[in-house]
């Protein structure tokens, strides 16, 4: 059975050291946050993590959820008792607002909760992940009655929340949705239409769901601009907040899939169901775009939390498994065999997973608290900045972290060998509940279009620009600095290649926008590894300044060795992804259908 602890330590560290959280004090929330607070909350939310949602992590996989004929749908055992814990313990409302019910405290909080709730139970984690998407869509586009008549409940978790985009023929373009909206005398709308693929679509943890629905009103323009989105609660609500009829939506059946089998993925069925219209007439995108930014950080998170729980495993198990001797000589004469971390194979799998961990897990706080800072500071100034930067990395940390989280769930299950194909070791659930996260939300693919198409050229390059000059002035004012410079070197060379990439891109894009395309998977990649690449020259540069004040410990000291590691080992990559992308679009294209 697989075991897993919650990285408050390593979490903690970033947040004090690297980033200084408290500098941000000012903002709303912010003080209520203060480090002891901080610390107790993330203990909390490793407990909860630990003891109530990680046990239930393997019988939810097997036990799956079960739609009954009269179209309910029962969650695994124990799901329900621990999403009541979780509920009450005041944890899906952590960053809402205290207007509805919410702890207001900053986003980065929520998200470092999430990460130990999504390792400890994806599959679990996702009924309250998406209702938090869900609130932050009702309380930025929603109207006032909407939000009291939703928000308190959904605060407090007795409301879960979905968002329905897909449809059997509309998958990534939206423009393609058919679901219709058909005007009704009181001002609702009548909602009918298929959508599939709907994550905790029915389930029996709650008294009610709340879908927000994307459809087209009667009459509408076609394509994207013609979408509107929708409330549309299960069970519709009187006017006094009290539970009334049964609306028209029903589950038609749940997919039976690779993964997170404990989360419920619904046909729903929509037929006449009443809906209510949120931000606007055929403004649907718009407003859904804010739950789909919130899922596309949430699922993000869910890439590195995966990477993380597998990882602690392997390492337990390859200091525990006996195979072979050290190449170097016996390490363990006493025993048959040396454990299978002597093995430097064995060891470099390990450290290109924690190499990145620890630093995509900087990535993320780093963008939560750009995200806390968007939408929290006083300083327009600083919003705008921290809104670029937000929007630049978000395509980057979804398609890097789930790309890579993925393929590090299948090099954990590699140090297993054989018994990492086997159920009961619990590696195999990882990597194939690790698989989707690269595709719901917006499929990687996707993600990359987004970076190069949309989030590089938008207000002419500003965001980037931003970036960069924010890594070269890091480099440049710790030039002096020794005992961090062999550090710096290497991201020094590698922010080149990034350069070129973005120098390359600009001139042979506009005239041949398949050469975007071609190199849109390159290039995300090829930038996520400078940022993961800067993350390691802060994690450096607050580890030496601890040393310098006395405080040694092999943790310290282990990253050290790990920001070699990903310099010497994974950052020189950008080289192979700039010589790739460059090599344009020509060949990619050059096979006729005929010839695949
Ligand atoms: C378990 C599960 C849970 C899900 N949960 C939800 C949910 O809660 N709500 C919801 O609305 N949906 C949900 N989805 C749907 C999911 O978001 C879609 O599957 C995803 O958006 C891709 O759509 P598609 O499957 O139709 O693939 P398609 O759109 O058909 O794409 C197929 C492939 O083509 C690529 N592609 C498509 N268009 C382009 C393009 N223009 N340029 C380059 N490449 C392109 C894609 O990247 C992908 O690799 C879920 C899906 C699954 C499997």
């Amino acid at each position: 059975m697989p075991s897993y602890k919650a990285p408050v330590a390593d979490t903690l560290f970033l947040l004090n050291d690297v980033f200084d959280y408290q500098r941000f004090s000012n903002l709303p929330g912010f003080a209520d946050a203060s480090p002891d607070v901080l610390e107790a909350v993330l203990s909390e939310g490793a407990k909860i993590a630990e003891e109530e949602l990680q046990p239930l992590n393997r019988t939810g996989d097997l036990e799956g959820c079960v739609r009954h004929a009269d179209g309910s749908v029962t969650t695994p055992k124990g799901f329900k008792e621990a999403y009541k814990t979780y509920a009450e313990g005041g944890w899906v409302g952590l960053a809402c607002d205290p207007a509805y019910g919410g702890q207001g405290l900053p986003h980065f909080v929520a998200t470092i909760c999430s990460e130990f709730a999504d390792s400890a139970n994806v599959a679990f984690a996702m009924y309250p992940g998406l209702t938090q998407g869900a609130i932050a869509a009702l309380q930025a586009h929603g109207d006032d009655a909407q939000k009291q008549r939703y928000l308190p409940k959904m605060t407090a978790g007795q409301w879960t929340g979905t968002m329905n985009l897909t449809e059997p023929q509309c998958g990534t373009d939206l423009g393609l949705i058919k679901t219709r909206a058909a005007p009704q005398a009181d001002g609702s709308y009548a909602i009918t239409g298929q959508k599939i693929f709907i994550s905790a679509g029915e389930h029996d943890l709650t008294e009610n769901i709340v879908h927000l629905v994307l459809a087209r009103i009667e009459g509408a323009p076609a394509g994207v601009k013609g979408i509107s989105l929708f409330v549309v609660p299960k069970i519709l609500v009187r006017e006094d907040g009290s539970l009334g009829e049964r609306n028209g939506v029903s589950c038609g059946s749940i997919e039976h899939k690779m993964g997170i089998h404990g989360n419920s993925t619904c046909v729903l069925n929509y037929d006449g169901a009443k809906g209510w219209l949120i931000g606007g007439a055929d403004r649907g995108l718009n407003a859904m775009f804010v739950m789909m930014n919130e899922a596309r950080l949430g699922v993000a998170v869910q890439g590195l939390a995966l990477s993380e729980v597998a990882y602690q495993n392997a390492a337990a198990y390859a200091k525990d498994r006996l195979q072979g001797r050290s190449l170097s000589g016996a390490k363990e004469p006493s025993k048959p065999a040396d454990p299978i971390l002597v093995h430097p194979d064995v060891r470099r799998m390990l450290m290109e997973i924690r190499a990145f961990n620890e630093a995509a897990r900087a990535f993320v706080l780093w963008t939560a608290l750009a995200s806390d800072e968007a939408r929290r500071s006083p300083d327009p100034a600083a919003r705008l900045a921290a809104d670029d930067r937000l929007g630049l990395l978000t395509p980057v940390l979804k398609g890097v972290l789930t790309d890579v989280g993925f393929a590090n769930a299948v090099k954990a299950q590699q140090v297993f060998g054989g018994h990492g194909y086997i159920g009961e070791w619990g590696m195999e659930q990882f990597v194939r509940d690790a698989r989707i996260a690269m595709i719901y939300e917006g499929a990687n693919g996707i993600q990359a279009l987004d970076l190069v198409g949309r989030k590089l050229p938008k207000d002419s390059g500003r965001a980037v620009t931003a970036f960069f000059s924010e890594i070269s002035g890091f480099i440049v004012e710790n030039k002096d600095d020794v005992g961090l410079a062999p550090y710096l070197a290497p991201l020094k060379a590698s922010i080149g290649h990034l350069q070129q990439a973005t120098m390359w891109l600009m001139k042979n894009a506009p005239a041949a926008p398949d050469n975007a395309g071609a190199a849109s998977n390159d290039y995300m990649h090829l930038f996520g590894l400078i940022a993961l690449g800067y993350m390691w020259a802060r994690i450096v540069k607050a580890v030496l300044t601890r040393k310098a004040q006395g405080n040694s410990n092999g943790q310290l000291d282990a990253k050290l060795t790990l920001a070699k590691f990903f310099n010497e080992r994974m950052l020189p990559e950008t080289g192979a992804h700039l010589a790739r992308l460059s090599a344009g679009a020509a060949t990619i294209m050059e096979l006729p259908a005929a010839g695949f």
